[in-house]
């Protein structure tokens, strides 16, 4: 499976993703269902209040990704201990704009 990973844009100067990459590869924690995926771009919400997001989304669904992945940064705060406060609102944005045969996954490597 081909994915689009978008992730919180507060991460994006000091997290390298580098545990989004190797639990995709690895098809672990979120991907235990899917098995391994492929990452075909990987880009922040675009910052605050996340209103990118769901553009960036579509976008990526149109070049390729059969499922949008949010990072873990996003809704458990994990590395920065600041979980995203519009969360429920760009989820929402992105299941509205991809509709129901694009997957959403709402975490990578830390169970929310
Ligand atoms: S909208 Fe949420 S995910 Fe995006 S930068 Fe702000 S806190 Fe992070």
């Amino acid at each position: 499976m081909k994915v689009g990973i978008i992730r919180c844009q507060l991460t994006e100067d000091m997290c390298p993703g580098s545990t989004d990459f190797k639990v995709a590869n690895e098809g672990t924690m979120a991907f235990e269902k899917t098995g391994p995926v492929e990452i075909i771009r990987f880009r922040s919400c675009g910052g605050c209040s996340g209103k990118k997001a769901a553009t960036r989304a579509k976008m990526m669904v149109d070049r390729g990704a059969e499922a949008i992945v949010f990072a873990s940064c996003m809704k458990s705060s994990n590395p920065i201990g600041y979980p995203c406060p519009h969360f429920a609102a760009i989820k929402g944005g992105a299941e509205k704009k991809l509709g129901p045969d694009t997957k959403i996954i709402d975490w990578t490597h830390r169970k929310p």
